[in-house]
Order: structure tokens, then sequence, then C-alpha cells
């Protein structure tokens, strides 16, 4: 017979892996009883609660959480379509930036930059902008994000001639270096967040 040794608190296991036996610790969260035996039920982090001599198995969230409709992003502009920009989280503010997968593509269609008539997207984002935005929808992919508000919009860019950063002048950006002036769809917040 297998020599069958308990889960210890802080181990990591997988849907099928013994855990003790019941006479150890009551199944709790995410595990199974089977003949006396424990078995983890999902994959996770074994938790034991010595007051209760209890046995469970956490969900392990590396599996970021989904962004939820409210929660303000940071994001990066990778592209500028004619409807839409698609960007890249960066992070959910106010959340630890490691609970967000970096890899998440979000969109913003082009009715809801700002409000009134937009002439078109490329006035309003370039390719490698960090913008602020607010999360609309999450049910289908790519998440949703609308810049509409005046704390909403870029809030840091490059000057799209000699990539130097933009200085805001009133309702434009000058290029110190160059002189090139660029108009975005700006958040109050221009460069006043640590991106
Ligand atoms: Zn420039």
């Amino acid at each position: 017979m297998d020599e069958k040794r308990s889960a210890r608190n802080g181990d990591l296991v997988l849907p099928g892996d013994y855990l003790g036996v019941i006479e150890e610790y009551f199944p709790g969260e995410g595990v199974k009883e089977e003949n006396g035996e424990l078995y983890a039920i999902r994959a996770g982090k074994v938790r034991i609660d010595p007051d209760k001599m209890e046995i469970s198995v956490e969900p392990v969230t590396d599996t970021p959480p989904l962004p939820q409709p409210g929660d303000i992003v940071i994001a990066k502009i990778l592209e500028v379509k004619p409807q839409a920009a698609i960007v890249q989280l960066i992070k959910i503010e106010g959340r630890n930036d490691r609970e967000i997968a970096t890899s998440k593509l979000a969109g913003i269609h082009i009715s809801q930059v700002r409000e009134g008539y937009v002439e078109g997207m490329s006035s309003e984002f370039k390719i490698g902008d960090i913008i602020r935005a607010r999360v609309i929808a999450n049910e289908k992919s790519p998440i949703q994000l609308s810049t509409k508000g005046h704390d909403l919009g870029v809030i840091y860019a490059l000057c799209s001639r000699c990539r130097a950063p933009l200085v805001r002048r009133g309702d434009k950006l000058v290029c110190p270096r160059c002189g090139h002036v660029e108009t975005r769809k700006l958040s109050s917040l221009y460069r006043k967040l640590k991106v």
C-alpha cells in the first residue's frame, strides 16, 4: 500500500490529491471524504484551521479577477481603429498591481470616448498613450471601457514625431522638444498620476 502523507498548511494540491483521514480533520470547502479519507476536489492551497480541526482547499488566484463595471482602470493604447481603440489593461485603481492580468485586452468604442461628437479616433488616442478609464461591461470579450468624464482619458502621452513626453497646454498637448501640437481626449489627471 502507498505511504500516504497528510497535506500540510499551504500545500498546493490538485483535484484528487490525498489530504489526510477523517480522524485528523473535518472536510471543509473544496474537500471530499471517501471511505474515511480526504481528497481535494479543486486545485488550490491547503488551509488547516486548527481550532475547528478543519481542512479546506482555497482556490489559487492565478487567474486574476475580471475588472467589474464601475472599476477605474489604467490601460495602454495598443491600436486605434476608425470605430474603436484596443487597449491593454495595466491595473485596476485601488487594487494590487498583481491582481490584474496584464495580457487582458479591452476596447473603447467611439461612442464611449467623450460626451458629444467625436470626429475620428485618431485625434483622441494614439498608440502608446496611457489612459484612465471606467469599465462599463465585462460579459463579452474584450471588456468595454469608457473615457467619458473629465478625470478620464489620456494621462500620459508621447510626441508622435519624436517620442518626447508631451506637456499639456490648455486643451492641447505640446512637445517640449520639437514643438509638435497634438490633441487627445485628455484626463484632468494628465501627468498627475504615476504610470
Ligand atoms: Zn516632439
